[in-house]
């Protein structure tokens, strides 16, 4: 009789105990500081804020120069900071005025994507997606010409990968080339100047001597036009990437998922 006494009582004092202990911890998880890399409270989706913007989230497909889905990459969707997105949708605005819509391949990129291309890059045997992103190129000198870096100015919010959509003719422009091309021929400044938007011809940096028409040169200048006047800045590598010049977030690299906010 004493032992189911203390056996009822032993059962008592952990119901109330655990009921205790679970409020404390319940708490703590609610009120615990978030590490700032994984606040994405001055972000929103992409879309909200441009909503004529087209995306293609090469990231979360398998057309991408790793050819696998990217970590960190949940939904097939595109975030941004507050002030990025308001700058491009002022980007959009303009362009849409001229029969242009935005096409966006990747933006916000959380660090565990990034640490996914590292690997990648390491990794020199798997060359899975050579033909299609760096047919000229030895894998071996991607993180050496810094093609593939362990810090991307995406992982800080404010920066987009993108290029132009034509509404007449229901294509994307011609660029001469495609985004993530690794290679002399997709810097601004191949075939031209981009500071005078002069088309030169000059194709001395190209391995294999490919060239772009000065159409090409001229629709790339169309897109970076009108980022430079709405306060991004360009990258001298790429003709699809532009960084805001004001970030919100110049030190901090972010880490959670890309998903709908
Ligand atoms: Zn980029």
């Amino acid at each position: 009789m004493k032992k189911t006494i203390l056996l009822f009582l032993a059962v008592i004092a952990l119901t109330i105990g655990g009921g205790i202990g679970g409020h404390y911890l319940h708490e703590y998880l609610r009120n615990r500081p978030t590490c700032p890399e994984e606040d994405s409270s001055q972000f929103v989706t992409l879309t909200d804020a441009v909503p004529d913007a087209i995306l293609e989230i090469r990231y979360f497909s398998t057309y991408n120069f790793v050819g696998t889905r990217i970590d960190g990459y949940l939904e097939p969707t595109a975030l941004l900071t507050r002030q990025a997105a308001d700058s491009l949708r002022a980007v959009s605005d303009d362009l849409k005025a001229l029969g242009y819509r935005l096409k966006i391949y990747d933006a916000y990129r959380p660090q565990r994507a990034v640490d996914h291309f590292v690997r990648w890059a390491e990794n020199v045997p798997d060359t899975l997606m050579r033909q299609f992103f760096y047919p000229d190129l030895d894998k071996s000198v991607l993180f050496d010409q810094e093609y593939i870096c362990a810090k991307s100015g995406h992982t800080r919010g404010s920066t987009v990968d993108l290029t132009l959509f034509d509404m007449r003719t229901e294509k994307e422009l011609d660029m001469g080339g495609t985004f993530d091309w690794f290679g002399p021929e997709s810097h601004p400044d191949f075939c031209g100047d981009p500071e005078t938007q002069a088309f030169t011809g000059d194709n001395a940096k190209s391995p294999a001597g490919r060239s772009i028409t000065p159409e090409q040169f001229c629709n790339r200048m169309i897109l970076r036009e009108a980022m430079l006047r709405h306060g991004f800045k360009p990258f001298p590598t790429e003709w699809w990437h532009f960084c805001l010049k004001d970030e919100p977030f110049p030190d901090t690299y972010f880490n959670f998922p890309v998903r709908q906010l």
